[in-house]
């Protein structure tokens, strides 16, 4: 099943993979002290712009659902960034495509998603703080089919083999799963084709206290705090590694951590489903479990949002029970 959208999926985000170390490799020092965001703007609409028109190809009848739409790009002050949007999408599909046509291809992905039918759901940069720190970003592509995700394909450019390793030349890999196929992941170097594809699994651990677990750098998107009072409470007291976008699931999902914990300092935040659609399919198909701060499962159903949901936990299985019980102590559940 859906053997053509796999093979769709993982050549697209290899593909946009390149567009983003393209644009990474052209950050100077300086534009990193001015905080300049235009290189993640860029490199953001030209991989929605150029997955949602490979999209419109292979797929036509298959609305997206993604993070970008065009209008930041209209207009004359916007000019500037828009010619280095088209001019990375023509380079990727070698063509010399219209201004406008990339401009409908981002505006594709202004889908509502919601509980029937089939649509696609990108994250062109997820993690865009860590591009910017050229560490730890995703691109995020999965398949819905009436409310249950079916494939998720997780692209991470500087993931190293292990987290203790550095990230190099030879770093990146790709993750993918397609719904009762297991997980498996590649090496994805960036001047190389793919490696070979392998089964990958979450760690058979249920020792706490030799766990490692993952969660945000960007306190403003996890508050640091509060979960390090559930990871006591769960006795879970290895220090946590902290890493951009959903490369988090992939560590989990890889055995590399136990548990990927996500609480928003913001109590009324909603999570967004390209956070966490190809992630969470990745991790529950390598053998662990995904549910929301309550352990309720993510409803993947109710649109553009995870509306019925709050928080994410991520783990192994063996120790999900105890991290979701920790949960409920330490926020009153
Ligand atoms: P991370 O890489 O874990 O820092 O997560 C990146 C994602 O956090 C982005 O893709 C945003 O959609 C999401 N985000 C933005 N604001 C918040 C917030 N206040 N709370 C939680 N997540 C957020
Ligand atoms: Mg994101």
């Amino acid at each position: 099943m859906f053997d053509k959208e796999r093979e769709f999926a993982i050549t697209s985000v290899r593909n946009a993979a390149q567009i983003c170390r393209r644009v990474q490799a052209e950050i100077s020092p300086e534009s990193l002290d001015k905080k300049d965001r235009s290189p993640v703007t860029v490199a953001d609409f030209a991989v929605q712009a150029f997955i949602s028109g490979l999209l419109a190809e292979a797929f036509p009848e298959d609305p997206l659902v993604g993070e970008e739409g065009a209008d930041p790009l209209r207009g004359d002050e916007a000019a500037p960034i828009r010619a280095k949007v088209v001019q990375q999408v023509r380079a990727a599909c070698e063509d010399d495509i219209p201004e406008e046509t990339v401009l409908s291809w981002i505006d594709r992905g202004q889908a509502p998603g919601g509980p029937q039918g089939r649509f696609w759901v990108l994250d062109p940069i997820d993690g865009t703080k860590g591009f910017l720190r050229k560490e730890q970003y995703a691109i995020a592509l999965a398949l819905i089919e009436d409310g249950q995700v079916q494939l998720g394909v997780l692209g991470c450019p500087n993931l190293p083999e292990s987290m203790d390793a550095g990230t190099d030349a030879d770093s990146g890999y790709v993750f993918v799963a397609v719904h009762g196929q297991g997980a498996e992941a590649a090496a994805m170097p960036a001047s190389a084709p793919l490696g070979e594809f392998g089964k990958i699994s979450v760690s058979p651990s249920d020792d706490p206290a030799s766990a490692r677990r993952c969660e945000s750098v960007e306190s403003g998107h996890a508050s640091h705090d509060e979960m390090a009072q559930i990871a006591e409470k769960a006795q879970m007291t290895a220090e946590p590694v902290r890493l951009d976008s959903q490369a988090k699931y992939a560590t989990v999902a890889r055995g590399e951590s136990v548990a990927y914990l996500r609480l928003s300092p913001d109590a009324s935040y909603t999570e967004k489903i390209w956070d966490h659609a190809a992630g969470a399919i990745i991790v529950t198909e390598a053998g662990g479990v995904v549910t929301d701060l309550r352990g309720k499962p993510l409803d993947f159903a109710q649109g553009r949002k995870l509306t019925e949901n709050q928080g994410i936990i991520a783990t192994n299985a063996a120790l999900h029970q105890r991290v979701v019980d920790a949960t409920a102590a330490v926020l009153g559940f």
